[in-house]
């Protein structure tokens, strides 16, 4: 198919973008006045912009297309599903092909005894139904008042009421009357920013009994769930050590608490794994998916329910659903993405051939003066920028000004790294290849050194006291 090139001047398409567009987490004055990029095509890992810019997206989109751009199977199929069934409701005694192929397919990938799923439009739609599911769940139980959940601090699980109050996002909380009541934040195990002195191991233990300490503080018999994502996203990909997971679900199963394991992100191969629970080893009672599930070609999200859940929601009129819960487009294109996945051992790619070279060009650019570690589980990963390596020290000024800086330098060199505060982030298509990662690595180093001269220029170089 020949690329749509006759659309308006990029300064028309920018102006009709400010004047009409709101666009999400963003200052849209600030953007009208500098203008929206404006992405017209994008194949395989690269994206083209309406200028004609071809830029590497070290970002999956937003961390969800996993099988990369332009993958034609994937229209193919969407276009054979608008026609034979556009739409069909799954509330009222009816179902239909693709909602019961994509359920017995999770079913079949999800480990252990996660056999059931609850289809909804997204993530954030899914960890609202986790949230209602279990509380319903003890409620049929007899214990209604059971009902607290636990999240932590900086965690991301969505942007509607329910999910953004899960989450641990102060910027988020202080719009919009966030979190609604029963819902508890503990500290994150993010060993880099928060462990000061104490070995990762330790710190994962500490960060984990804080899980216990509010357990005790509420009453076990009052809290439901708790929630974590394997390895925290948008909070800046931390990843736990190695001590902390093991010691949330021993934790969980003492006090009789249901682990809700949020997989949007790390679902679907992007540790290493089909699930991040896998790369953790834990077992979680609930998974959210979304984003990988369809490598973002349709939206679509749901939950991944245990046995024992299933078996008592299913027992009653669960009250809940999405008009699109399992829409068949979406569920026929995300049947695709899978059956691709397995059919390219996408899994396999990413654990033996893409993640150890990816961690390889990262260990190089941790060598970078401005970069404080390197965080990587499989294809997620993040580094840090510091004025000051050894101490890993924050920056004097705002936090996100280098991280911002970078990402502008990113841009300029044709690359996408996203900036969370000071932290650059990296989570590209799964299927890039070693040698795909190595222009990658010498973009970011370009961008990296750019945003060091910056930043010397403006006397910004220096550390907080
Ligand atoms: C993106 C994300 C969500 C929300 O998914 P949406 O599809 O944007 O609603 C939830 N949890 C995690 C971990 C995410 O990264």
């Amino acid at each position: 198919m020949p690329p749509i090139t006759n659309h308006l001047p990029t300064a028309d398409l920018q102006a009709l973008d400010a004047a009409h567009h709101m666009h999400p987490f963003t200052t849209n004055d600030d953007l009208g006045k500098k203008g929206a990029r404006i992405i017209t095509r994008a194949k395989g890992i690269y994206l083209t912009d309406s200028e004609g810019n071809e830029i590497l997206d070290a970002m999956a989109g937003l961390w969800c297309v996993n099988l990369g751009y332009g993958r034609e199977e994937m229209g193919k199929v969407a276009a054979r599903q608008m026609n034979e069934l556009p739409y069909y409701n799954t509330f009222f005694q009816t179902t239909h092909v693709p909602a019961i192929a994509l359920a017995k397919e999770l079913a079949d990938l999800a480990p252990g005894d996660l056999n059931h799923v609850f289809f909804a439009g997204s993530g954030s739609e899914a960890n609202d139904t986790n949230l209602r599911m279990v509380r319903t769940y003890w409620a049929q139980k007899g214990k209604p008042e059971k009902s607290h959940i636990i999240s932590r601090k900086n965690a991301y699980h969505g942007s509607s009421v329910g999910s953004a109050s899960l989450g641990g996002m102060t910027p988020m909380h202080e719009q919009g009357g966030l979190p609604i009541p029963g819902i508890h934040h503990i500290g994150q195990p993010d060993w880099y920013a928060e462990g000061g002195d104490q070995s990762p191991e330790e710190f994962g233990l500490a960060r984990a009994r804080e899980l216990e300490e509010k357990i005790l503080e509420l009453g076990a018999d009052k809290v439901a769930a708790f929630i974590g994502e394997p390895v925290q996203g948008a909070g800046g990909v931390v990843i736990p050590p190695s001590t902390y997971w093991p010691e949330i679900q021993r934790i969980c199963e003492k006090h009789d608490i249901l682990l809700i394991a949020d997989e949007v992100i790390c679902g679907f191969g992007r540790t290493g794994n089909w699930f991040g629970s896998q790369t953790m080893g834990i077992t979680p009672h609930i998974m959210t998916i979304a984003k990988g599930l369809s490598s973002g070609y349709a939206p679509i999200g749901g939950s991944i329910v245990c046995d024992e859940v299933a078996e008592v929601i299913n027992a009653c009129e669960f009250n809940h659903g999405y008009t699109y819960s399992g829409h068949p487009v979406c569920a026929a294109v995300a049947l695709e993405n899978l059956r691709i996945m397995q059919e390219e051992n996408i899994i396999d790619h990413v654990r033996d051939v893409a993640a150890p070279a990816l961690k390889e060009a990262l260990e190089k650019l941790g060598e970078h003066p401005l970069v404080g570690g390197v965080n990587v589980s499989g294809l997620m990963a993040s580094l840090p920028l510091t004025p000051h390596k050894e101490s890993r020290a924050k920056f004097a000024t705002d936090g996100g000004v280098a991280g911002y800086t970078c990402r502008e330098h990113c841009f300029a060199n044709n690359l996408v790294m996203r900036h969370v505060g000071d932290r650059m982030i990296i989570s590209p298509p799964l299927i890039i290849t070693p040698e795909e990662i190595k222009i990658f690595a010498e973009r970011a180093t370009k961008a990296l050194d750019a945003t060091y001269a910056d930043l010397k220029d403006k006397d910004l170089l220096k550390a907080a006291s």
